[in-house]
Parts: structure tokens; C-alpha cells; sequence
């Protein structure tokens, strides 16, 4: 038998807290399934100085406790579960997790983020975990007084290549163009650290390794074509992150990349009674503030939906 739900929440990042938070407090006795990263994106990094009421910032996995704490005194249920499949065709709506449990739900809210993306070139994955990773602060550790490369001209990359630094007697940071994208702030803190080396318009090819673990990567000139080995200890995909919306493919209306469509500035989506919050349906912001904006936009369409007869 089925598990019904009023509101059922897939993903338990900043949007997921947020739809929980406000969706308990509305008396739907919300239910999440928390995914693979209990927590989200966020608890992959140290410092969060741009979410506000943090005057002196807070860390990541801190900050996403406190998310939970908060939802759960209202009566979010959290279930450290995957969600494997859904059936958005019927209502109420199906939902299997990875353990087999299907549920059923009058209204679901999704909030699966992103996940990192990695170049896709030799050695890569060959070496993932012996000196290739896309998570500085899980790994930056075992990189203490070895020189790195980081690729990448975004955000995250800055923020890992200056965190990486801490470790790293040097960090190259590899981007293939001549300008970045990356926030004025963060751009300015990356170009004042002594120990990062821009390396521009070049990108990385190959990762090479003894068997054990990395020993250098190939850079090409994006421009010429022209290529050399540089010798490093590690190779951190910092490339951005792709929506995790595999599951929803055929069921919903996506992007080309694979962004949820929603009918802005609702979180509607192209199902009557299915909800998107956050990364997974932010291709512009992207940040941890505007995933919680959107979590609780969802929470209230979904109460309203739900009112009016949905
Ligand atoms: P996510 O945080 O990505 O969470 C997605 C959730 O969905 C996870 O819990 C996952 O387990 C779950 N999930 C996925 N698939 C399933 C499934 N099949 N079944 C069940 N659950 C599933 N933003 C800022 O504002 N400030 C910062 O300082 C900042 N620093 C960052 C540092 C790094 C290294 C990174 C990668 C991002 C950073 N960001 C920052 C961006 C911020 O983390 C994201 O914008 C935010 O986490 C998005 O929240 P979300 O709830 O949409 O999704
Ligand atoms: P992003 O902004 O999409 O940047 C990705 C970078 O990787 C771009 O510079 C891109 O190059 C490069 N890239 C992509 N594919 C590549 C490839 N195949 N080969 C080589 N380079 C490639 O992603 P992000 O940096 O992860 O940031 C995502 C969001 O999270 C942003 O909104 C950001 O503001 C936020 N974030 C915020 C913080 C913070 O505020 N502290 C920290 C981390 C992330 P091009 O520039 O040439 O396209």
C-alpha cells in the first residue's frame, strides 16, 4: 500500500527547507526525501558570507542544519531516501523511492538542485578520487604543500582555487577564455593570492597519472591548438553544475540544459500540482538565498493550489 501525502518534497537543499519550512507551518504535513546530499550543494563549502542574518557568515553544513532544525519543529518529516521514479500522469501523483516505498501525493514540490559537472576528458574519471575531485573542501586537505590545477572561470572556481591555496603551494586556475565570470569580489580575492597562477584562453585535455594518483595534466592553447604538461599533484573540475532532472525527463517541461519550466513568476510547472524551487529551475541566480525565495514561493502555490480544489 502507498504512503499518501499532502506534499511531498523531493530534495533537501536550501529550496526544499524552505518549501518544508513554510508547508509545515501551513499544516500540509510536508514529506522529503532527502537525496543523495542531505543538505544540498551547500554542504560542499566553508563560508556562506552572502546569505543575510549571518552577520559574521556561517559555514555550509551549519547553515543547512539550522534549515533543518528549523523545518523539522514544525513537523517536516525527513527521510534520508532517493527518489527513483515518479508518475506525474495521474493523480494523485506516484512516487517510487530507492528502497522500494512508494508513495502517493496530492501536490509535490521539486527541489533536486544541480550536481557538479566534470570536463569529460581522458583521466578524469580514471583518477576521480586519487587527485581528481570537484569539491575543494572535501578534498583540499590531502593537497597540503603540492601544487593544483583548478579549471574554470566562474564563482566556483574562485572560491575553490583561493580555499585551495590554504593547502596548495601553488594553484593554477585554467580558464578557457580571457575574462571571467566570476563576481567582482570573488575575481578581486582570487587575483590579490600569491598563489594562484591565471592561465587563460587554455583549456585542460588530458589528466595523466602513475596508476596511484595524479601527476600532471595536458593544457592546449584555445587559440593556437599548441599543448604542454604541466606537473600537479591534483586536477579540480570547477565548471559549474548540471540541474538533476534525469528523473523528470518526458514528465516535465525542461530546457535545452535541462532546467525546469516554470510559468514565472509562479513556481508552476508544466504539471498541475508539481512545484520547482531553486537551482533546478534557476538557470540566472543560482544562490542560496534565491533557492530559499523560491522554496517558499512553492510552499505557498502549493497551499493555494491545494485550497482552491487542486
Ligand atoms: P541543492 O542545494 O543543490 O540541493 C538539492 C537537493 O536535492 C539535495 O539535497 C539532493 O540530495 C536532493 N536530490 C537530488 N536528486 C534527488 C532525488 N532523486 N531524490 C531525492 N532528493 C534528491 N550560494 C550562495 O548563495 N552563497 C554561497 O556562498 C555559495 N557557495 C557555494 C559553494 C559551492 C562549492 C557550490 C557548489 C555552490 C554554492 N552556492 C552558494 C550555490 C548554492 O549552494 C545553491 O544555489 C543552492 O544550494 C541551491 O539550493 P537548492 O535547494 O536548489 O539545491
Ligand atoms: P558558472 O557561473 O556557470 O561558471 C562556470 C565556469 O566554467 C565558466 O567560467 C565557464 O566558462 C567554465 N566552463 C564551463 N564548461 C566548461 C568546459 N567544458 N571547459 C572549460 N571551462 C568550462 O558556474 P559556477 O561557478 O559553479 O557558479 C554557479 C552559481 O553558483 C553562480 O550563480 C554563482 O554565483 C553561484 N556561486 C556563488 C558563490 C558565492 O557567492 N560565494 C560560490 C560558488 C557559486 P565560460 O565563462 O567561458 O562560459
Amino acid at each position: 500500500m502507498p504512503t499518501h501525502h499532502h506534499v511531498f518534497i523531493i530534495g533537501s537543499g536550501p529550496a526544499g527547507y524552505t518549501a518544508g519550512l513554510y508547508a509545515a507551518r501551513a499544516d500540509l504535513h510536508p514529506y522529503m526525501a532527502a537525496g543523495l546530499q542531505p543538505g544540498g550543494q551547500l554542504t560542499t563549502t566553508t563560508d556562506v558570507e552572502n546569505y543575510p542574518g549571518f552577520p559574521e557568515g556561517v559555514m555550509g553544513p551549519e547553515m543547512m542544519e539550522l534549515f533543518k532544525a528549523q523545518a523539522t519543529r514544525f513537523g517536516l518529516v525527513v527521510e534520508h531516501k532517493i527518489v527513483e521514479r515518479v508518475d506525474f500522469s495521474t493523480r494523485p501523483f506516484r512516487i517510487w523511492e530507492d528502497d522500494g516505498a512508494e508513495h502517493t501525493a496530492d501536490a509535490v514540490v521539486v527541489a533536486t538542485g544541480a550536481t557538479a559537472k566534470y570536463l569529460g576528458i581522458p583521466g578524469e574519471q580514471e583518477y576521480l578520487g586519487r587527485g581528481v575531485s570537484a569539491c575543494a573542501t572535501c578534498d583540499g586537505f590531502f593537497f597540503r604543500g603540492k601544487e593544483l590545477v583548478v579549471v574554470g572561470g566562474g564563482d566556483t572556481a574562485m572560491e575553490e582555487a583561493t580555499f585551495l591555496t590554504k593547502f596548495a603551494t601553488k594553484v593554477y586556475l585554467v580558464h578557457r577564455r580571457d575574462a571571467l565570470r566570476a563576481s567582482k569580489i570573488m575575481q578581486e580575492r582570487a587575483f590579490a593570492n600569491e598563489k594562484i597562477e591565471f592561465v587563460w584562453n587554455t583549456v585542460v585535455s588530458e589528466v595523466h597519472g602513475d596508476g596511484a594518483a595524479v601527476t600532471g595534466v595536458t593544457l592546449q592553447d584555445a587559440n593556437t591548438g599548441d599543448s604542454r604538461l604541466l606537473p600537479v599533484s591534483g586536477y579540480f573540475s570547477a565548471i559549474g553544475h548540471k540541474p538533476n532532472t534525469d528523473l523528470f525527463k518526458g514528465q516535465l517541461e525542461m530546457d535545452d540544459v535541462g532546467y525546469l519550466s516554470v510559468h514565472a513568476p509562479s513556481t508552476r510547472t508544466s504539471v498541475e500540482g508539481v512545484f520547482a524551487a531553486g537551482d533546478v529551475a534557476d538557470p540566472v541566480y543560482r544562490q542560496a538565498v534565491t533557492a530559499a525565495g523560491m522554496g517558499c514561493a512553492a510552499a505557498i502555490d502549493t497551499e493555494r493550489w491545494l485550497e482552491a480544489g487542486g
